[in-house]
């Protein structure tokens, strides 16, 4: 057992590390020496990727850049309840306590060792001249960027004042910094390591997008007879027979729509078809929302027709089918709606079902916003909104390995697909449909 294993156990509690990637990003970060870019999906742990390493240097701090007070707190409940000293400074505490953590702070040892801001309080003077005592002093840790995606106008929620950290990183060089984030498609990824001005080389520890056990395919709602028969079929032939299991293990589906009137219908028709179905959107009160997700969850039944507000603190391992009615908003979207498929690991299946008709109305409504936009900076992120659009249109026009354009948008090398896709297994078939899918389109 090595410190860093050591520190695992006593300061965290925990045997072993998360995954393979999470213990080379903190053997790279407790190194110290190169600048460290992560990027994992929700609920890997990514926390410890920084807190560990942090807890290996004795009376420094590590200063933390977390984007919502919120986030802050948990993070603090969190380490305060491993009794580990964890802080913040911000508008919402009193003054007395602001003084008590920059009294500490300021001390020769400090006892503090996270110390949490939002990038708003990175920018008033309290907060730069205590971080330039504390650089001076040799008592930072790591400088973290946590949520690192808001620095990027790609990203769903830039924050203007997460661009004033690269200035941060240019005056203090010693210190190695670290940028976390869930969501990076390959452009996010660039503007995090320029926008913060990451010293390169940047090591960088990233999941590969690649699972294996996810079949994806393309069905155009145009080529077929019955639209809804054919999601039935395919909804019931993912769900599996699971007589011996758990209710809370039985097989589940989703099938995502873009409406709310869609998810009503189509949990409708799916149920009168013998899958028996709910429809879950934000029209619903929140008990009903409460009461339609636990009925899913606890294997009462198999299926809920939702708009993409179904998803969050989703956690079925045991879901072997995402159907999309139509397109998702955009690449990145549609990876992390299907992706809730197959969290077990064993086969499940995403298809979309695509529809032209829709897909124009989308496009227009996208145009609609361009056209609507106000300042530069909105008519900048409508016209990103519509080319990440154009990609999952692509996807759909396409006949190409469904796993590659995912690999593409997040900067991967081309994983080996092995037939789990429509156009590796038959492409062929895949070609003619798709044929089909415009000729009909235009007539
Ligand atoms: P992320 O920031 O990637 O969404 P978190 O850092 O919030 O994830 O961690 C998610 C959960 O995983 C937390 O409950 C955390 O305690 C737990 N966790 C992290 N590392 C480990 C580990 N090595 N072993 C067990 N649980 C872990
Ligand atoms: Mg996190
Ligand atoms: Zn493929």
């Amino acid at each position: 057992m090595d410190n860093v294993t050591e520190k695992l156990l006593e300061c965290f509690g925990h045997r072993k590390f998360k995954s393979e990637l999470q213990e080379r990003a903190i053997r790279a970060i407790a190194r110290g020496v190169h600048d460290v870019y992560v990027s994992m999906p929700t609920g890997s742990g990514k926390s410890l990727c920084f807190q560990l390493p942090a807890m290996l240097q004795d009376n420094k701090v590590a200063i933390v850049f977390s984007p919502l007070l919120a986030l802050i707190k948990d993070q603090i409940d969190h380490l305060t309840k491993l009794k580990i000293q964890a802080e913040s400074i911000n508008s919402k505490m009193t003054s007395k306590d602001r003084e008590r953590v920059i009294n500490d702070l300021r001390s020769l040892k400090p006892d503090t060792r996270f110390l949490y801001v939002t990038p708003e309080q990175a920018a008033t003077g309290t907060f730069k001249s205590l971080l330039e005592h504390l650089v001076k002093y040799k008592k930072v840790s790591y400088i973290v960027v946590d949520e690192a995606h808001c620095v990027s106008e790609w990203g769903h929620d830039f924050r203007p004042d997460y661009l004033k950290l690269g200035d941060l990183r240019e005056s203090y060089k010693s210190i190695p910094w670290v940028a976390l984030t869930a969501t990076a498609s390959a452009e996010v990824a660039k503007d995090i390591l320029s926008n913060l001005k990451l010293l390169q080389p940047v090591a960088q520890y990233k999941t590969p997008s690649f699972r294996k056990n996810l079949y994806y395919d393309v069905v155009y709602q145009n080529c077929i007879e019955d639209e809804v028969g054919d999601l039935c079929e395919f909804l019931k032939k993912s769900l599996k027979e699971d007589e011996n299991v758990k209710p809370r293990d039985k097989s589940a589906v989703i099938v995502y729509c873009r409406t709310r009137e869609q998810t009503e219908d189509l949990a409708h028709m799916l149920s009168k078809r013998g899958l028996k179905s709910l429809a879950y959107h934000g029209g619903l009160k929140s008990s009903e929302r409460v009461l339609v997700q636990e009925r899913w969850s606890s294997g009462d039944c198999p299926c809920v027709c939702a708009t993409v507000s179904f998803g969050m603190g989703v956690d079925k391992a045991t879901v072997r089918a995402v159907a999309h009615w139509g397109l998702a908003q955009n690449v990145a979207a549609y990876y992390q709606e299907s992706g809730r498929a197959g969290r077990d690991g064993k086969p499940a299946f995403c298809r979309i079902y695509y529809c032209r008709n829709e897909r124009n109305a989308v496009d227009f409504l996208l145009k609609t916003e361009i056209a609507r936009a106000r300042t530069p900076e909105q008519k900048q992120r409508c016209k990103n909104a519509y080319k990440s659009f154009e990609i999952m249109v692509k996807y759909c026009e396409e006949v190409k390995c469904r796993h590659k354009t995912f690999a593409e948008y997040f900067g991967e090398e081309t994983p080996r697909c092995a037939s789990r896709c429509d156009a590796c297994s038959d492409e062929r078939a895949v070609r003619r449909a798709l044929e089909q899918h415009q000729r009909r389109a235009m007539s």
